[in-house]
């Protein structure tokens, strides 16, 4: 189905959680925030009942995410309810990967096709710097057992935070040289306040992607520069894996998102960097009919913002990234 600004909108994004075993600086503080009680996130039968709805209002592929969507654990019964579902083409994750060695062979049985696994440094010294509570030998195990389990092509997301991991940039694209996977560089994002970190510690792709070339060597576009997804790739010389750069501060994408998110108490929220959301949870807990669950996702999806105003120095208030689900 088409917005009033004519986008077709068909990926639902789906936050299991609030919650996360990590706090990355930019993402959550590290005590002071009240999660979600449990009894107030979608079940597995509320999220089937939701996921269904979202097939008939045209949505085609789910991502779970979060906080961290591995900690749920029935996570495994809800991809397999999920991909279980006509019209559902393509079920994908973005994870921090730690649970990865327990649970990918599962999940991928499940019908998982692939994950995003979030690093922000190669060196475990610096990385709990950014991610607090990280550990690289766990980032990696993650990252072993989702080649192993076949969730595949991965990417590899970081956020490169000025003064924090600046030499993760060339570290991290260096990767793609001898690994098929994509790299993927994605630019801070202010929320929910937004805070000093996420303000004064940007860094736009075109300076990452400056450091890498000057480290590295060359980038060349991939797909003559257009978008894949949200990301702009580019390939090193003789590299067998590529590098994405996510810049929805200094190119937005607005005009290409195709995307709507349910955050993990079960408000659909129509674009990440606004506040506008519909309390699909009430609908649902209600007594909401399949026919009243599609009917709001139609209405989201009319009402879905052309675009976010960051430009204009308005920003997202009421949630921080892992409320939402990034
Ligand atoms: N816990 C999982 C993870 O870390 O991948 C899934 C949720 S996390 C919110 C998803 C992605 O959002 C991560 O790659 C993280 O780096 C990114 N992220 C979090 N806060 C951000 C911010 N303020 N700006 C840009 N990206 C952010
Ligand atoms: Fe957790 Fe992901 Fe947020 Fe880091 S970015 S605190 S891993 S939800």
């Amino acid at each position: 189905m088409k917005d009033q600004f004519g986008r077709e909108i068909n990926y639902l994004r789906i936050s299991l959680t609030d919650r996360c075993n990590l706090r990355c600086v930019y993402c959550m503080p590290m005590t002071g925030l009240t999660f979600v009680p449990n009894d107030k996130l979608l079940t597995a039968d509320e999220l089937e009942q939701t996921v269904r709805a979202a097939v008939e209002a045209g949505f085609k592929k789910v991502r779970l995410t979060g906080g961290e969507p591995t900690l749920r654990s029935d996570i495994v019964d809800i991809v397999r309810r999920i991909t279980a579902i006509d019209g559902v083409e393509e079920m994908v994750m973005t994870t921090n990967g730690y649970r990865l060695p327990h649970i990918a062979r599962d999940l991928a049985a499940a019908g998982m096709k692939r994950v995003n696994i979030h690093v922000d440094s190669l060196n475990g010294d610096s990385l709990p710097r950014l991610m607090r509570l990280g550990n690289l030998d766990k980032a990696w195990a993650g990252i072993r057992a989702a080649e192993e389990a076949g969730l595949t092509p991965i990417k590899l997301n970081a956020v490169i935070t000025r003064g924090y991991n600046n030499e993760a940039a060339a570290e991290l694209a260096r990767l793609s040289l001898d690994h098929p996977w994509q790299i993927r560089f994605i630019e801070l994002m202010p929320f929910g306040g937004p805070t000093e970190i996420q303000l004064e510690h940007y860094v736009s792709s075109e300076e990452v992607k400056g450091w890498i070339e000057q480290e590295v060597g060359p980038l060349f576009a991939v797909n003559n520069g257009h978008l894949d997804g949200e990301a702009r790739v580019y390939r090193l010389a003789g590299a067998e894996g590529t590098v994405g750069f996510i810049s929805p501060i200094s190119n937005p994408y607005c005009d290409d998102c195709n995307r709507m998110r349910l955050t993990a108490d079960g408000r659909l929220r129509l674009c990440l960097l606004k506040d506008d959301e519909l309390n699909l949870r009430t609908v649902l807990r209600n007594g909401g009919s399949h026919a009243d669950l599609v009917e709001m996702f139609k209405k989201a999806i009319y009402h879905k913002p052309v675009g976010h105003s960051l430009k204009d120095g308005s920003f997202a208030q009421n949630r921080t990234m892992s409320q939402i689900g990034g």
